[in-house]
């Protein structure tokens, strides 16, 4: 048994009905949340790694799609240009689960925090010198 990340992307209608508990209940798997980012009335983010049996696994991954959940492999890092970055502050209104946020409230210093990162790459084309790329 390996264990997969998945990225999952709930929509708003969903994000507070128990398909994670379902999921984990109906397919014999087992769990890690990894990251989540949960916010009434807007898209649920969470990365969660499972484990279990193969067939398991992929019928667990068709219960999410059933459900309405967009489920992603994590296997992306995403990286700030810091040498390129203006620190215009347009990625922080943007990203989803504050990865990307305001260090200093005087400066106004843009931080990454890749931890709480989720690769959903909705930072990459907003960003006015393309300071944000994707490693694969
Ligand atoms: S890819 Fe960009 S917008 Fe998405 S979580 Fe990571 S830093 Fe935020
Ligand atoms: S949008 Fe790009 S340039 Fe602006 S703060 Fe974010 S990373 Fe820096």
């Amino acid at each position: 048994m390996t264990p997969r990340k998945i990225v999952l992307t709930f929509p708003k209608e969903k994000i507070d009905k128990p398909i994670v508990y379902k999921l984990i209940k109906d397919h014999n798997l087992t769990f890690n949340i990894m990251k989540a980012s949960i916010t009434p009335d807007q898209e649920g983010h969470m990365v969660l790694e499972i484990d279990g049996e193969a067939a398991e696994i992929e019928k667990g991954i068709k219960y999410l799609k059933d459900q309405g959940v967009k489920v992603e492999p994590l296997s992306k890092d995403i990286k700030v240009n810091w040498d390129k970055c203006t620190q215009c502050g347009v990625c922080v209104a943007i990203c989803p689960t504050a990865a990307l946020y305001i260090k200093d409230r005087k400066t106004m210093e843009v931080a990454f925090d890749a931890q709480k990162c989720i690769a959903c790459e909705l930072c990459i084309r907003p960003c006015p010198p393309r300071a944000i790329e994707v490693h694969f």
